[in-house]
């Protein structure tokens, strides 16, 4: 088949495109590099079946494939707050563009949604009936309101034009290839105690995630454009931390001897979050199948090496 992924030279999308060329898959990546860059994709830079194309989603684009995997938009808090007006663009007009394009070539369009549209849950954990509790003004807006519309357009075209879709709701996924200045806490506290540098935990840390390594993620994604089910569909290892018991993790396999500092909450900062994943589990047959600690272990040997290749490691 020949599949174009948005933001596929991101964290996620760098990682499902290996898996797609490993598959003998001809893989198109569109990406604008706001946050993703060509070193996740030297890999395959001379591969014949292989092509990026520097794009902006928010820009029409004519390509003719077979599938899309739609994941082109910022995911750090950081990155999608610093310019909320293109964030909010690249959901709604972005998504509209790439739903234009499955509508006119026949594609089947999966999105890359998010836990995010549950917002501060009230229900825990979150099934995919559950709909929301959404601040629809608030710092977060762009990034869950975006992704709440986004859905809408998916399934409206589905609806109107018959638009093959599937909608995945990505729950808080890590692993090798998250930048550096991410913003995300598991890379935060990775590369703050490979640096020595205090841990920085936001509120007193009572706040809970649940975190599901990339791999895992990137399976179900495939096992949900692949499959019969159009979602939404929660995908997230339902494994559930504080932020205090994470920084805790961190602390002992990489460092014992840092330091945690409390910085405040951030507005809107969800106080829990886990997926319930009985549908994936029936619909799908998936489920996460690595633990945090080997999947923090993964990545904290990928930080180690490209932070260790920029000199930028304290002396040990
Ligand atoms: P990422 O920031 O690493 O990747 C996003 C990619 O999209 C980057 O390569 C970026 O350059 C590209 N991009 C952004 N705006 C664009 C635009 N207007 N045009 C073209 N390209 C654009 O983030 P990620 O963690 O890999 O997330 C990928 C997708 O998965 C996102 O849609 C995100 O919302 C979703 N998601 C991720 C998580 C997570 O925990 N990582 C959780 C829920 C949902
Ligand atoms: N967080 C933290 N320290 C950091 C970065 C994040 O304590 O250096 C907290 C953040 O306030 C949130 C949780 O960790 O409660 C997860 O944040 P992240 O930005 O990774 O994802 P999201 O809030 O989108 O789930």
């Amino acid at each position: 088949m020949r599949i174009l992924v948005t933001g596929g030279a991101g964290f996620i999308g760098s990682h499902l495109i290996d898996r797609l060329m490993e598959q003998n898959h001809e893989v198109i990546c569109v990406d604008n590099f706001y946050t993703g860059h060509k070193r996740n994709l030297l890999r395959w830079k001379d591969h014949p079946y292989f092509e990026v194309i520097r794009h902006d989603i928010t820009e029409e684009i004519r390509l003719e494939v077979d599938q899309i995997y739609h994941l082109a938009c910022p995911a750090s808090p950081v990155h999608y707050q610093y310019n909320p007006v293109k964030t909010i663009k690249t959901n709604v007009m972005g998504t509209l563009n790439m739903l234009g394009l499955a509508k006119r070539v026949k594609a089947r369009f999966l999105l890359a949604s998010t836990s995010e549209v549950y917002g501060d849950p009230e229900i825990h954990p979150q099934p995919e009936t559950y709909r929301g509790n959404v601040n629809p003004i608030g710092i977060r807006s762009c990034y869950d309101e975006g992704k709440r519309v986004a859905e809408t357009l998916a399934f409206d075209y589905h609806r109107q034009n018959d638009v093959e879709i599937r909608v995945a709701r990505i729950f808080n996924t890590y692993g090798p290839r998250m930048l550096e200045s991410d913003g995300r806490v598991v890379s935060n506290f990775v590369v703050q105690a490979l640096r020595g540098n205090p841990l920085t935990i936001y509120g007193d840390g009572s706040q809970t995630r649940s975190f599901c390594y990339v791999s895992d993620l990137v399976e179900g994604l495939m096992r949900l454009m692949n499959g019969d089910h159009l979602g939404p569909i929660n995908l997230g290892n339902p494994d559930e931390y504080t932020i205090l018991e994470l920084a805790q993790a961190v602390q002992n396999m990489v460092n014992p001897d840092v330091a945690l500092k409390y910085e405040p909450l951030p507005q809107d900062d969800p106080r829990r979050r886990k997926p319930d994943i009985v549908l994936a589990k029936q619909l799908l047959d998936w489920q996460p199948t690595v633990p945090l600690n080997q999947g923090l272990e993964r990545t904290v040997d990928d930080f180690r090496q490209r932070l260790g290749a920029t000199d930028e490691l304290p002396e040990p």
